[in-house]
């Protein structure tokens, strides 16, 4: 099964993505994690891309588009894969459309998960102060937001005419947000 995580930054993609790695055992595919190790790692791409997360806004479609697809093969060899922050432009989510279509699987549902901004806000404050992104800062966070909802907003209804999206609300504990999307997922 091939899943998008959807929503804002913050909105808790990442840690629900780790949640169905262990309950699925399915792949997470995180363009920010694989961006965030190439910067760590001081690669090419990585001195490439550093100033344009650091300050909040997208890296090029190009770019994220040719690291999910190198990680195909794996996330289907493991009978999953869980999209997290990718596709975030409406010509990401199509490339991914063609990349899949070529391996004859396709994206099966998009879980979107509610999460109203002030709780965005703080969730990034604990998380500057929990891990020490250099994009988990006031100004950083409001290009995010910002690029979120120019961006990748337009793919709500790009997957609701599909029929594949799902909203989960997103404010509760953990495992209650970790049960809206199984149960998502679930439904037919
Ligand atoms: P994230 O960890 O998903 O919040 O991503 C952190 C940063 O990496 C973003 O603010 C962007 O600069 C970059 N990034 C991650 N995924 C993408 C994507 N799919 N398209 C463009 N830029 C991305």
């Amino acid at each position: 099964m091939n899943i998008i995580l959807f929503g804002p930054p913050g909105c808790g993609k990442g840690t629900q993505s780790q949640a169905l790695v262990t309950e699925r055992g399915w792949v997470q595919l995180s363009t920010g994690d694989m961006l965030r190790a190439a910067k760590a790692a001081g690669t090419e791409l990585g001195r490439r891309v550093a100033a344009v997360m650091d300050a909040g806004n997208l890296v090029s479609d190009e770019i994220v588009i040719e690291l999910i697809e190198e990680r195909l093969p794996e996330a289907e060899a493991a009978g999953g894969a869980i999209f997290d922050g990718f596709p975030r432009t409406v010509a990401q989510a199509e490339a991914l459309d063609a990349a899949l279509a070529k391996r004859g699987t396709q994206v099966d549902r998009v879980v979107r998960l509610l999460v109203n901004e002030d709780e965005l806000v703080e969730r990034m404050e604990k998380r500057a102060a929990d891990q020490g992104r250099a994009d988990d800062n006031i100004d950083a966070f409001k290009v995010r937001l910002k690029a979120y909802k120019d961006q990748t907003a337009p793919l709500i209804p790009f997957y609701e005419g599909q029929g594949k999206l799902r909203e989960v609300p997103g404010m509760g504990s953990i495992d209650d947000v970790a049960a809206g999307i199984s149960a998502a997922l679930d439904i037919k």
